[in-house]
């Protein structure tokens, strides 16, 4: 079996893996523990039915323990070496370009990068530290979010800023939601049953964190967010792209210091910041068909970036689009965003298909929206993170085809 762990400061998510098939991993179970050092509260749901545990949870190596016993208890498994591999969610790997067997270079590149997310990767750490502890034989290996981005061209990733910030302290675009795309880059080309390094696509993750991708010939060439995941779209609380002066302008402005601005700017900005109404896609739109003037005008900019984008990108792949993709919670599930955003996309010839595109929950894996008069096909696509960790893991214990 494989563990697969995404870990925040106070959280920990976690999904099982039976693998005997090694190439079809299927879900055992899934849960979340959270309040981790507050008090504590842990779940996980398995063969249909949902187990809830109020143990307290003072750190992250309390909490695995005590979902592993439980495993045990549950005779789910024997013990803690029918887990033969772990596999982390680490949001910044720096210019590590693959998911790695946790190496002591790569767990320092872990560190190294955790002051450019510092609110992600410390989670990471400590989970990673805690199953070393508890499981001394497992192999652990960590899946990056940036890792999918180290193909972008440098002409991309730097930023116009003095070069060295780039050459001294790293200052560049690194990319996030890495792992999202390269699952979404797996399924298109089994989709389109084309070679993945043939595919040309434009893939939208919008989820409350929300980044958008162009992937020439199966290669990250750009994407939305920067050096952090502040940058680029509009999100469900964080800003997107603004001028930077305004952070010392608010500053002043607030009497606040720079590092409780850029918290305003992660935090009560996007969605919720415009609308005054809630981060939650599904708050908006309510408020919108109210009638509400600050959701108008939310929705109207969050479907404005990512249109612009859409063109932008279009552009650097020459319009030669094999597919369009929604992925993540609101692109998943939101017909009435996929609209709004194809309605501000105004010369790519794309069409939406209105009954093809409707909301229902019918589809399984992926389903084609557009029409077939549309000039490139639109797909709606559900992302699944964990597997592809979980895919990844497989590969870097067993298959040894690593990069
Ligand atoms: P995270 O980045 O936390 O993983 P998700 O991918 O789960 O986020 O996306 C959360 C967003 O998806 C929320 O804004 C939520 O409103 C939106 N969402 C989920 N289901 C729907 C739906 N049926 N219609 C519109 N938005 C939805």
């Amino acid at each position: 079996m494989i563990l697969i762990i995404n870990s925040g400061s106070s959280s920990i998510k976690f999904r099982l893996y039976d693998i005997q098939d090694k190439n079809k991993p299927k879900d055992i179970l899934e849960g979340l523990a959270e309040r981790i050092g507050v008090d504590g509260f842990w779940s996980f749901k398995y063969d249909s039915t949902k187990h809830e545990f109020n143990d307290k949870l003072p750190n992250h190596k309390v909490a695995l323990k005590l979902i592993l016993d439980k495993l045990i208890e549950m005779k789910i498994i024997e013990n803690y070496n029918d887990i033969e591999g772990v596999g982390f969610r680490v949001v910044h790997g720096g210019t590590v370009s693959s998911s790695s067997l946790i190496s002591d270079d790569i767990y320092s590149s872990i560190v190294d990068s955790t002051k450019l997310a510092p609110l992600h990767n410390p989670g990471a750490l400590v989970a990673i530290d805690a199953v070393k502890a508890i499981m001394p034989d497992a192999k652990l290996v960590a899946s990056f979010d940036t890792a999918f981005h180290q193909t972008i061209p440098k002409e991309n990733f730097l930023y116009t800023t003095p070069i060295e910030w780039y050459e001294n302290h790293g200052v560049r675009k690194y990319g996030f939601h890495g792992i999202s795309y390269q699952y979404i880059l797996k399924n298109l080309s089994t989709i389109l049953k084309k070679d993945c390094r043939k595919v040309n696509a434009i893939v939208c993750h919008l989820g409350n964190g929300a980044s958008m991708a162009v992937i020439k010939e199966g290669l990250s060439f750009d994407t939305t967010m920067g050096l952090t995941p502040l940058a680029g779209l509009m999100m469900g609380t964080r800003s997107g792209d603004i001028d930077p002066s305004i952070i010392e302008y608010m500053s002043k402005e607030l009497k606040k210091d720079v590092v409780e601005i850029t918290t305003m700017l992660n935090k009560n900005s996007g969605l919720k910041g415009i609308s005054k109404i809630s981060s939650d896609m599904r708050d908006v739109r309510e408020a919108f068909y109210g009638g509400n003037q600050n959701a108008k005008i939310a929705i109207h900019k969050y479907t404005t970036i990512v249109a612009d984008f859409m063109v932008k990108y279009a552009n650097y792949l020459n319009g030669e689009i094999d597919a369009i993709v929604f992925t993540a919670g609101i692109g998943e599930n939101s017909d009435f965003i996929r609209t709004q955003v194809l309605d501000r996309v105004n010369i790519l010839g794309l069409e939406l298909d209105e009954k093809l595109n409707a909301y229902s929950n019918d589809y399984e894996d992926y389903k084609l929206i557009s029409t077939n008069k549309s000039k490139s096909k639109v797909y709606a696509i559900k992302t699944n993170e964990e597997l592809m960790i979980c895919l990844d893991t497989i590969s870097k214990i067993y298959l040894r085809s690593t990069k």
